[in-house]
């Protein structure tokens, strides 16, 4: 049976994340965002509105909610700004989740816990100067020396650098072997030879926090190592199912916050005697937004929907989040165009629609990687196949989360 309302549940958290950004994100970030400010302030009263953990079990100290509420969240976040919900796709997302479906029992008391309750804030470790897309051109090491891995590199464009207490990091522990030898680690700001730097001078997302991690000789006990050795690619890659899935649906956010404010702005302005809305080719951009925003939520709930099944879904998020992004992006864009004049300035929020849309369509998947991957699917060359550990399914109580 097919139902596409929301619970009561699901209402409920989207009326107070909606509420919460009017109030807290929605008055301040344009000032925010010609600083370059993240307010970490903003985490804590997410954190009190148990929105960091939400799809994380209860006994690991999240809300326990189902995953398609996770995409309410970021839905509501991004229709204030991409950055909060950046934030919360890399803690909870990236990293959060990842713990959960990878993590042993001691990790995930760890490290886990208070990442879900919002005390601890996590991000994720990828992407090299020299490897994006071509994750297995990665140059970090990590060199096995007893009870400790010694890790050495660098990571670039990784959001929330400066802010998050643990790191999930990717490194070669063999480097003849492609993305076969690369294996994940949980790293503590705190350990020694850790340091971080922000990016200046973005495109967009400029209230949020993104820049490079530095690793020199970090000792890093084995216990901290995430998985197997050599199972690092497959676990940044289901990180990569959720990290995914949670830019969708803030890109469905940014699609809704673009047609409101091109809504208002048709109702608003005039030209040749009539309101801009009764012009046909506005119109036009008005329908394709409203279309796109429909197409992008369900693609997005469809896959959360697998998710609280425990179903693998790498084809269907990719699918919602190539999608969503560029319908994201095309939605900003037309907004500036309606606004005219008015739009190319910060007096309206579109600009930094526009300027927001765009580090998602290169984020997490780049538009020419998530079409590859469409194409393949669909020729046959690509297939999901069952990972040695698998998302709890959801009612979580219903399964036995590995421990
Ligand atoms: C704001 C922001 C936040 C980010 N946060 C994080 C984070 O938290 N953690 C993290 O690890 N990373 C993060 N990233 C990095 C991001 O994931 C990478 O930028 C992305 O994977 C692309 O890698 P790249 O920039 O090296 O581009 P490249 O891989 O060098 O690609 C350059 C161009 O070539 C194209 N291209 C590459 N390979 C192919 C191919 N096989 N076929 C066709 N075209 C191809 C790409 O589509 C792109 O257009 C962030 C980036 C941004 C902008």
């Amino acid at each position: 049976m097919m139902n596409f309302k929301l619970t009561d549940e699901q209402q409920s958290v989207k009326e107070m994340v909606r509420k919460f950004v009017d109030k807290e994100i929605i008055p301040n970030i344009q000032e925010w965002d010609r600083q370059g400010h993240f307010e970490p302030v903003i985490l804590k009263k997410l954190a009190d509105l148990q929105v960091m953990g939400v799809c994380i079990p209860e006994e690991y100290g999240g809300a326990g909610m189902d995953y398609n509420t996770l995409a309410i969240v970021c839905e509501e976040l991004e229709r204030g700004d991409t950055a909060y919900r950046t934030a919360v796709s890399v803690h909870t997302g990236l990293n959060s989740m990842t713990l959960l479906q990878w993590g042993t029992e001691q990790q995930k008391q760890t490290y886990l816990v208070p990442q879900a309750q919002g005390q601890k804030i996590g991000a994720f470790g990828l992407t090299e100067p020299n490897a994006g897309s071509d994750v297995a051109a990665m140059n970090t090491t990590a060199a096995r020396k007893g009870d400790y891995y010694i890790l050495n590199g660098s990571k670039t464009w990784i959001s929330l650098c400066d802010v998050a207490d643990h790191f999930l990091i990717f490194a070669k522990t063999d480097h003849d072997i492609g993305h076969k030898g690369i294996t994940a680690f949980i790293v503590e700001r705190s350990f020694e030879g850790v340091e971080t730097k922000a990016i200046k001078g973005k495109l967009g997302i400029r209230a949020g926090n993104t820049g490079e991690v530095f690793l020199t000789d970090v000792k890093v006990p084995v216990e901290n190592r995430l998985g197997e050795e050599g199972e690092g690619f497959k676990i940044a890659m289901a990180a990569l199912d959720n990290g995914r899935f949670t830019v969708a649906a803030g890109a469905v956010g940014l699609i809704e916050a673009s047609l409101e404010a091109s809504l208002n702005y048709c109702h608003e302005r005039k030209t040749f005697g009539k309101e801009i809305g009764k012009h046909q080719l506005v119109q036009q951009m008005i329908a394709k937004m409203s279309a796109n925003l429909e197409i992008s939520r369900l693609l997005v709930f469809k896959a959360g929907w697998l998710k609280n099944q425990g179903k693998r879904n790498t084809q269907e998020t990719s699918l919602a989040k190539w999608i969503s992004c560029n319908a994201a992006f095309d939605a900003a864009n037309d907004a500036v165009q309606i606004h005219g004049a008015y739009g190319y300035s910060d007096e309206y929020p579109v600009e930094r629609f526009l300027r927001n849309s765009k580090a998602p369509v290169i984020y997490e998947g780049t538009r020419e990687i998530h079409t590859i991957m469409q194409g393949e699917y669909a020729l046959g060359y690509r297939e999901d196949k069952p990972l040695r550990k698998q998302l709890p399914a959801w009612p979580f109580e219903q399964v036995s989360v590995s421990k």
